[in-house]
C-alpha cells in the first residue's frame, strides 16, 4: 500500500514571515496519516526543518557532485547536512530555465540518493507536444533516462507535471490524468519489476487548487500531488491534504 504524499514548492517565494504558515501546516496535520512535504527557498532549510513537526522538509535542486568548483550550486549532502531529508529534481523550470536534461536529473538523482534523500523527479510535457501526441513518447523518454538504477519505493518518488498546466490554472482531465499516470506505473513496473514498480509513488503537479483536489487524488495512480502556488499559504494547502 503506498501512502499519500502531499508535497509543496515555494519556488523562489517567501522568507522567514512565510515560516509562520509552516508552522500552522505542521500544527494543523500534526496526526496526518498522510506524508507532507514542504520544500522552500534553500535558505530558509534549516529554520524550516526547526518549525515543521512531521512535515519534510525537502531542496529545490541539488548539484549531482559530492563537492567541489560549482559557485551558487548545493550537494546533496549539503541539503542533508541543513536538515533536508529529500530533493524535487529535473523541474520543468530546471530543466527549461537552467537547460538541464534528464541524463543530468538522473546524475542528480543518484548523487540524491547516495546521500539518502528522498528524491521527487519530474516529467511533463509542453502543449506543443500535447497537441502533437507525443505526450506518452515524452514521459517515456524522460522517465528512461531521468531516474537512476538505484530507485526504490523509498528514494523515489515521480511527479507528473504538464509544463502548459504549471503555474496555468488549466488542468489535465482525469482521464489524460490517469493515462499518464498509468503508463508511468507499467513502464516502472516493467524495468524495475512489481515489487519496485508498484511502490513508488507517483504525484500529479500542475495547478493544483483546494477546488480540484478531490477529483484528481480519485484518479488511478495518483498517490498525492506536488504544488506549487498553492502550497504557499497553509489556508491553500491544508485542504488539499485533507483531501488525500
Ligand atoms: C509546480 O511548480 O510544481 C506546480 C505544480 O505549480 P502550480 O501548482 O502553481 O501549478
Amino acid at each position: 500500500m503506498r501512502r499519500k504524499l502531499a508535497a509543496g514548492n515555494w519556488k523562489m517565494n517567501g522568507d522567514s514571515a512565510t515560516l509562520d504558515e509552516l508552522a500552522t501546516l505542521a500544527q494543523r496535520h500534526a496526526e496526518a496519516s498522510v506524508d507532507l512535504l514542504i520544500c522552500p527557498p534553500a535558505t530558509l532549510i534549516s529554520r524550516a526543518v526547526s518549525c515543521a513537526g512531521p512535515i519534510r522538509i525537502g531542496g529545490q535542486d541539488c548539484h549531482a557532485a559530492p563537492s567541489g568548483a560549482h559557485t551558487g550550486d548545493i550537494s546533496a549532502a549539503q541539503l542533508r547536512d541543513a536538515g533536508a531529508t529529500a530533493v524535487i529534481l529535473g523541474h520543468s523550470e530546471r530543466r527549461e530555465d537552467h537547460d538541464e536534461d534528464s541524463d543530468q536529473v538522473r546524475e542528480k538523482a543518484r548523487a540524491a540518493h547516495a546521500a539518502d534523500l528522498l528524491t521527487v523527479i519530474c516529467l511533463g510535457e509542453s502543449l506543443a507536444q500535447r497537441e502533437a501526441q507525443n505526450t506518452l513518447d515524452i514521459i517515456g523518454a524522460q522517465l528512461a533516462l531521468s531516474v537512476p538504477d538505484s530507485a526504490t519505493g523509498e528514494n523515489t518518488v515521480i511527479a507528473y507535471e504538464p509544463i502548459w498546466a504549471i503555474g496555468t490554472g488549466l488542468v489535465p482531465d482525469t482521464d489524460q490524468i490517469g493515462e499518464v499516470h498509468d503508463f508511468i506505473r507499467a513502464r516502472l513496473e516493467r524495468r524495475f519489476g512489481a515489487g519496485v514498480g508498484r511502490s513508488v509513488r507517483l504525484l500529479y503537479g500542475g495547478s493544483v487548487k483546494p477546488e480540484n483536489a478531490a477529483s484528481i487524488f480519485a484518479v488511478s495512480n495518483v498517490d498525492g500531488a506536488l504544488v506549487g502556488g498553492a502550497s504557499l499559504k497553509a489556508a491553500d494547502f491544508s485542504p488539499i491534504v485533507s483531501a488525500l
